[in-house]
């Protein structure tokens, strides 16, 4: 799950890491308000959307007065703002953040991140700061240094230290930057987070080390137990068949193809996908209704999948071993039934009941194309959405 960045803000703060004073504006007027409060002499207009590359896509406006204050915000809400994080459709911008404008002496980046190489969170540092962490590493992967953390023991200073000085920190901030370091390894532990970012880590003209960004990301599986954090959630950044999804405890991740696949289970899912496109498809979305899926849940899959306009066709890819063939037979007519299917839509079931599910379909008046194998299931569907 992830949040926008003046909610992590808060949290840095919580952990007595250093972020500059700020405020979340709905409206221009609220927008304007926050930065007489803050009554600096210059104020930053960022826009908050769950994305980064803000700045570059003209997210991040810097105002030397009120008026200027009103102008981007003005120009900032409400537009679509398209980063190279937000895809070609880009993000409308419905909150602001309007912060103090800081004296930015040099740009830094810092982030963690779970390490699925060595199962360890691993603090990542750069001098290169701002530009994005990616680029840096393919172009000049000696400027990023790395510290893994031994979980027992958590971040120790010296670990810390070693950082700083390696992104050559100045001397007199080391200390500043070490408190930083240990207050955000603890934020992310404390928090459940699975990436916490800040790019850039800035050291200021006078003598502050500060995160002028935040971007964290939370481990779905913890959210139980962060009601604080899930409190912060906002729906309209989230795909809203996934909100639908998630209702009815479906595995959905919107994709950018044309084959919608439904299926059970994850592993059948992802080598769902991989065969479509062995045979030159791209699916539409993972959909994985579960191993106990009722007809009822089918019906919502369906539902979910045909949602998306760019869907042409739909691959059902079913192992019943708990759950029976004929119960997902029966759910299928019942979904292209209620949903008034218009697309092609081709079955491979294998499984419990299978005899008994293919009769279900073979008599139901929904037009079904019958599948024998994973593979020839998967080349009707490419071959019918052409
Ligand atoms: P994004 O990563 O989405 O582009 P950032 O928050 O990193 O957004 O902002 C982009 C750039 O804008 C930063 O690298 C920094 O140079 C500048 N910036 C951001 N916030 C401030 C601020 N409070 N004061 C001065 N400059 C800022
Ligand atoms: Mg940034």
């Amino acid at each position: 799950m992830n949040i926008h960045e003046y909610q992590s803000k808060e949290i840095l703060r919580q952990y007595g890491v250093s972020v500059p004073n700020g405020k979340v504006a709905f409206t221009v007027e609220e927008a304007v308000e926050a930065a007489k409060e803050l009554g600096t002499e210059v104020c930053v207009v960022k826009a908050q959307i769950h994305a980064g590359g803000r700045g570059k896509a003209g997210g991040v406006k810097v105002a030397k007065n009120l008026d200027e204050v009103r102008t981007y915000a003005e120009e900032i809400l409400g537009k679509t703002l398209v980063t190279h994080q937000t895809g070609p459709e880009g993000k409308e911008v419905k909150r602001l953040l309007i912060e103090e404008g800081c004296d930015i002496q040099k740009e830094y980046y810092i982030g963690l991140v779970l390490d699925r190489a060595t199962s360890r969170v691993t603090l990542m540092a750069s001098e290169e700061g701002g530009t994005e962490i990616e680029e840096v590493a393919e172009k000049t992967p000696e400027k990023i240094f790395k510290e893994e953390i031994d979980p027992v023991v958590g971040l120790t200073a010296f670990q810390a230290r070693r950082v700083a000085f390696n992104i050559n920190i100045p001397v007199k901030l080391v200390n500043q930057a070490v408190k930083f370091m240990m207050g955000l390894y603890t934020a992310y532990i404390e928090k459940d987070c699975s990436i916490a970012e800040i790019n850039p880590l800035v050291v200021t003209g006078d003598g502050k080390v500060m995160a002028l960004d935040a971007k964290f990301n939370f481990d779905g599986s913890a959210l139980y137990r962060q009601k604080d954090i899930v409190d912060m959630r906002d729906l309209e950044e989230e795909d809203s068949k996934e909100i639908e999804a998630s209702k009815y405890d479906l595995s959905y991740i919107a994709l950018d193809g044309n084959i919608g696949c439904m299926v059970n289970g994850a592993g059948l899912a992802m080598a769902t996908m991989d065969i479509v496109k062995h045979y030159g498809g791209d699916p539409a979305n993972f959909l994985d209704v579960g191993g106990g899926a009722t007809a009822e849940k089918v019906t919502e899959a369906f539902k979910i999948i045909l949602s998306d306009e760019h869907v042409k066709g739909i691959f059902v890819n079913i192992f019943g071993g708990i759950m029976k063939c004929d119960v997902i037979a029966t759910g299928v007519v019942e979904a292209a039934k209620q949903v008034g299917l218009k697309v092609p839509l081709v079955v491979r079931l294998e499984g419990t009941n299978v005899e008994l599910g293919k009769k279900i379909l073979a008599e139901s008046d929904v037009e079904i194309v019958a599948a024998s194998s994973m593979a020839d299931g998967a080349e009707k569907i490419v071959s019918l959405v052409g």
